[in-house]
């Protein structure tokens, strides 16, 4: 199968970047253009019909053999955090275009219709709120982002005027529910799962659901040498007592995870006692309920902090993403395409969030993981081995063949 060519493309798109010497493209930059048109390039020497949407997104279109059939959607992002590494997101639009590829080249003509989207949009790095691309596709775009600045002070709305030539208009959902067969996404685990069990894939049964905090601990700054301990009321010991506390619980909770991961401590120096404290807390959990449970005890846990220490503690939710169970129709297909490629397959729960999370209102979803070496990503020395990518490849190609079997008549 033609990993090769796959790999040499994950290396050219990896070096179309907004800065020289390292990746970092962000959404509609200059670089996101060079990409959509190479990566076009590609879609159309695999046969497919290829536009750009509203919001950036690259689409490459197959017609099924059947009239009147529906849309089977694979794909992942194409921007990449700062100083990103290859993978993360290209993986998952380049791989099934090397896929359709293979099977035109095999004679296999796909019953439905195949839509490989490269969103244009899902790390939230330009505007600091992801899922751009998928929100634009699905018509889930909403008036009120388009209102978010970016560092150059240039709104969402200025920049999606400028990449249309002038013009845009809020898109409506690409498709209609009721014509899509689901949405597919191949990408690297970012995490050591996979590793751990000595496998190329895995198959995702959940993305977990997703809180953000920020929480704001108040006391009395002061005299670092005058003020008596008894009688301080630091900001930063009670931040740390409760980021503690997280920690405990998050470790005696299977599966649940939690973060403080961005603290800043004001008046914020070395003879001063802190008098505020201000930090993220990132919460995960496959189960929507096991997080709403750490949340409602952590909230109790920072109230009596607060309360024995002489502080007062705001919250403020920044992100609410609930948990995404994949679907079990098109999961149990990819598995059966895993344990004929691989002999055996995993289920993995997704800590990080992906284009899926936003699809999934659109249509069901299924995950396809690919292993990672040490589980690292969103870093230049993100890495997964062309023999693991061979087998994703053949997972994928195995995957269309059984759909397009089921959809043959
Ligand atoms: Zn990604």
């Amino acid at each position: 199968m033609k990993t090769n060519a796959l790999a040499k493309m994950l290396d050219e798109l990896g070096r179309v970047s907004d800065e020289e010497g390292r990746l970092t493209r962000t959404f509609l930059s200059p670089a996101m253009r060079r990409a959509n048109a190479l990566v076009g390039g590609w879609m159309r020497e695999a046969g497919l019909a290829v536009r750009e949407d509203a919001v950036g997104n690259l689409i490459g279109r197959a017609e099924g053999a059947k009239a009147g059939a529906k849309t089977l959607l694979l794909g992942s992002h194409l921007d990449t955090v700062r100083d990103a590494g290859r993978f993360d997101g290209p993986l998952g639009v380049l791989l099934p275009i090397v896929a359709l590829a293979e099977l035109r080249r095999c004679g296999v003509a796909l019953p439905f219709a195949v839509e490989v989207v490269g969103f244009s949009e899902e790390e939230g790095v330009r505007f600091a709120s992801a899922y751009l691309g998928s929100e634009g596709y699905t018509g889930r775009l909403k008036a009120k982002t388009l209102a978010l600045r970016d560092g150059a002070g240039v709104s969402v709305g200025d920049a999606l005027k400028a990449w249309g030539g002038g013009k845009f208009a809020l898109p409506k959902a690409a498709h209609r529910r009721g014509d899509l067969l689901g949405y597919v996404e191949v990408h690297i685990e970012q995490g050591p799962v996979l590793e751990a069990n000595r496998l190329a894939v895995g198959v995702v049964a959940a993305i977990a659901g997703q809180s953000r905090f920020k929480v704001t601990w108040t006391g009395q700054a002061g005299h670092a040498g005058t003020t008596p301990m008894a009688l301080r009321r630091d900001a930063l010991t009670g931040a740390a007592e409760f980021a503690l506390a997280v920690e405990k619980r998050a470790r005696a909770t299977a599966g649940l995870v939690g973060t403080v991961g961005a603290l800043a401590v004001s008046p914020g120096a070395a003879n001063v006692i802190p008098g505020q404290v201000g930090h993220t807390l990132d919460v995960r959990h496959a189960s929507d309920a096991k997080r709403r449970a750490a949340l409602l005890e952590w909230g109790n846990v920072a109230a009596r902090i607060a309360q024995q220490r002489g502080l007062s503690v705001v919250w403020q939710r920044t992100q609410d993403n609930g948990a995404v169970d994949c679907s079990p129709e098109l999961t149990a297909q990819l598995e059966c395409s895993v344990k004929a490629v691989q002999g055996r397959s995993v289920s993995l729960v997704s800590g990080a969030g992906h284009d899926g999370v936003v699809m999934s209102a659109l249509t069901p979803v299924a995950m396809l993981f690919v292993r990672c070496r040490g589980g690292l990503s969103h870093h230049p020395d993100e890495y997964a081995a062309a023999a693991d990518l061979e087998i994703a490849l053949r997972v994928m190609v195995d995957f269309l063949r059984r759909m397009a079997h089921q959809h043959a008549s």
